[in-house]
């Protein structure tokens, strides 16, 4: 499929003009980034994985009624995704304490919580992405109280489906991070998940040993970040066992 011009550059994936109006192809680079990128990387398969992943989790998110941007994927590296009005917040889900959670209140990582948490940051990348509460968000406009109490829904579904289908493969779902869209229909306007659902966004944690199977790996240097990824792709059956991520085409003469 053709794409259009490129729309957008993040620091993992890229956005090009799709072939109908109101459509986006997503491209998933195999960059890694940390810290605000301050910590960078290429991760040759990242974004073959990212796309399977983001792919299985939107699909089975449609499934049980939660809408998203995803329509299809295209091909390893790219699929075709509704273009969506962009929230400025990243919305965490937490179940259990880690990373900046834990180092803000000093709680213990991997302390279970009493019951989900949600945080909202603000996407601003100059901003290092600021922690805000609601009356933040009310009073710039970011959402309207709707939104909120969409968003919360939202976020909350996605929890359980989430959770339940990691848990189902013996891995926990510690945390993780949406973002969320507008889009309208004539008038009427409603939400949707956007952007990415995958390792990259999560955190993922093996139930019986503890290993980290998400970003984190790359963060603090705890080893292949591909074998993380595939193992998790691996138990969810979205690729073949003993099969890595085609990287680079192979040339047959
Ligand atoms: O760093 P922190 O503990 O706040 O991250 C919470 C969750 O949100 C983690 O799963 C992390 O991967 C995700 N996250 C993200 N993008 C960000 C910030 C956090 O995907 N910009």
């Amino acid at each position: 499929m053709a794409r259009g011009k490129k729309i957008y550059e993040g620091k993992a994936k890229t956005l090009y003009e799709g072939p109908e109006p109101g459509t986006l192809i997503q491209y998933f680079k195999d960059d890694a980034t940390a810290f605000n990128a301050v910590k960078k990387d290429v991760i040759d398969g990242k974004g073959v994985l990212n796309n399977l992943l983001s792919e299985y989790f939107m699909v089975g998110l449609t499934s049980i009624g939660v809408p998203t941007h995803f329509l299809k994927r295209l091909n390893m590296r790219e699929q075709l995704v509704r273009s969506c009005e962009i929230i400025p917040l990243e919305i965490i889900v937490r179940n259990v304490a880690a990373g900046s959670m834990s180092t803000r209140l000093g709680i213990e990582e991997g302390t279970q919580l009493p019951r989900p948490i949600i945080e909202y940051c603000l996407k601003d990348d100059k901003l290092g992405d600021p922690l805000v509460s609601e009356e933040h968000i009310a009073a710039f406009g970011w959402a309207s109280q709707q939104d909120m109490d969409d968003i919360l829904s939202l976020a909350l579904r996605v929890n359980d489906f989430l959770a339940g289908v990691m848990y189902g493969v013996g891995i926990k779902l510690v945390d993780f991070k949406i973002e969320i869209g507008r889009v309208y229909d004539g008038d009427f306007q409603r939400l949707i998940i956007a952007d990415e659902i995958s390792p990259d966004s999560c955190r993922l944690w093996d139930i019986e040993t503890g290993q980290k199977l998400d970003k984190d790996v790359f963060r603090r240097d705890l080893g292949s970040l591909t074998d993380a990824y595939t193992e998790v792709a691996k138990r969810l059956g979205v690729m073949p066992k003993n099969q890595h991520p085609v990287t680079k085409p192979t040339l047959i003469n």
